[in-house]
C-alpha cells in the first residue's frame, strides 16, 4: 500500500511551509525618506514595554529604516521623549 511513503512526503512540506512571509516595513509602506525622532507616538510602537529598541525580525522593518530608526530613538532619549529605561 502506497500511502505511508505518502505520508512520510507530506511532513517534509509541513517543515517548509512553516516558514512564515515577512511583513512590509512601515516605513517603506508610506515611502518614508526619514524617521522623524520627535514623532514619538510612532516611535513608542518600536520600543519595547522596558524601553528597549525592538529588532527587525519583530518590528519587521527594513534594514535601511531600522537604522534610521534606531537613530531617531537613541536621539528622543536624549531630549527625553523616550525612556533609557522602565521599570
Ligand atoms: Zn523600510
Amino acid at each position: 500500500m502506497p500511502p505511508k511513503t505518502k505520508t512520510k512526503t507530506k511532513t517534509k512540506r509541513v517543515v517548509k511551509d512553516r516558514r512564515q512571509k515577512r511583513k512590509p516595513c512601515n516605513f517603506c509602506i508610506e515611502r518614508a525618506i526619514d524617521v522623524n525622532y520627535k514623532d514619538v507616538v510612532r516611535l513608542r510602537k518600536f520600543v519595547s514595554e522596558r524601553g528597549k529598541i525592538l529588532p527587525r525580525r519583530i518590528s519587521g522593518s527594513c534594514a535601511k529604516h531600522q537604522r534610521m530608526l534606531t537613530v531617531a530613538v537613541k536621539r528622543a532619549r536624549i531630549i527625553a521623549f523616550l525612556p533609557f529605561v522602565t521599570e
